[in-house]
């Protein structure tokens, strides 16, 4: 090969390395763009899969607390209610409390415990020998029934466990209620529809919601 070959052949081999290196950056971008594309895409899917536990969640709020349980607690509630009534008797008195034991129990056997509040547990700390552990404490807004976790800080219920489709588990991080302290709010404080508003307020939240929004 003549000297003027080898030029020829010097420059298009240039020449096929510039194209080479051009195609390179044209995919170079292309991918960048692609993975742009595919971090926006996971976006949406985490975005839609919140919508559907946030959906799941109102769906069951709607439908899975029994129409008996809630009827059997409101009666509680108005008996409740009449025994602070000064205008009943003794006798009277005595027999409405047997009656909201007996309706309590009741409750208590049937209720699927649907929506529970929940107090973080800890585990405790090296430093302390693990002597500063607190068990965690569920409670179940519809009957009132309440259960330590079985290790402190492992959410080990052995009833109210968060069973999907069963029950809805809220953390109640107000002050005045905690794990540490051990006090727990009076179910029967409140009526029902408020512990409810509030489950539907927090509907796909791990904390529970008090605050109406204005
Ligand atoms: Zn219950």
């Amino acid at each position: 090969m003549g000297s003027a070959n080898l030029k020829k052949k010097l420059e298009e081999t240039k020449q096929y390395i510039k194209k080479l290196k051009q195609q390179k950056q044209e995919l170079l971008a292309e991918s960048k763009k692609m993975l742009g594309n595919i971090h926006s895409l996971e976006e949406h899917i985490r975005d839609a899969e919140r919508d559907i536990k946030t959906i799941s969640d109102r769906i069951f709020i709607e439908t899975g607390i029994p129409e008996a349980a809630i009827a059997l607690r409101n009666k509680i509630l108005c008996a409740m209610a009449k025994t602070s009534n000064g205008d009943i008797t003794v006798r009277q008195y005595s027999t409405l409390l047997n009656d909201i034991d007996a309706m309590k129990e009741t409750l208590g056997r049937e209720c699927p415990h649907p929506c529970v509040l929940s107090y973080d547990g800890y585990e405790g700390s090296y430093i302390h020998d693990y002597d500063d552990d607190t068990s965690g404490y569920r409670l179940c807004v519809v009957c009132g029934f309440g259960e330590h976790e079985k290790t402190p800080g492992k959410d080990d219920y052995q009833t109210l466990n968060e069973e999907k489709g069963k029950r809805t588990v809220r953390r109640d991080l107000r002050d005045d209620y905690t794990a540490r302290t051990d006090t727990y709010p009076s179910i029967w404080d409140m009526p029902l529809k408020t512990f409810i508003q509030m489950f539907k307020r927090s509907a796909g939240k791990m904390n529970a919601d008090w605050k109406e929004k204005a």
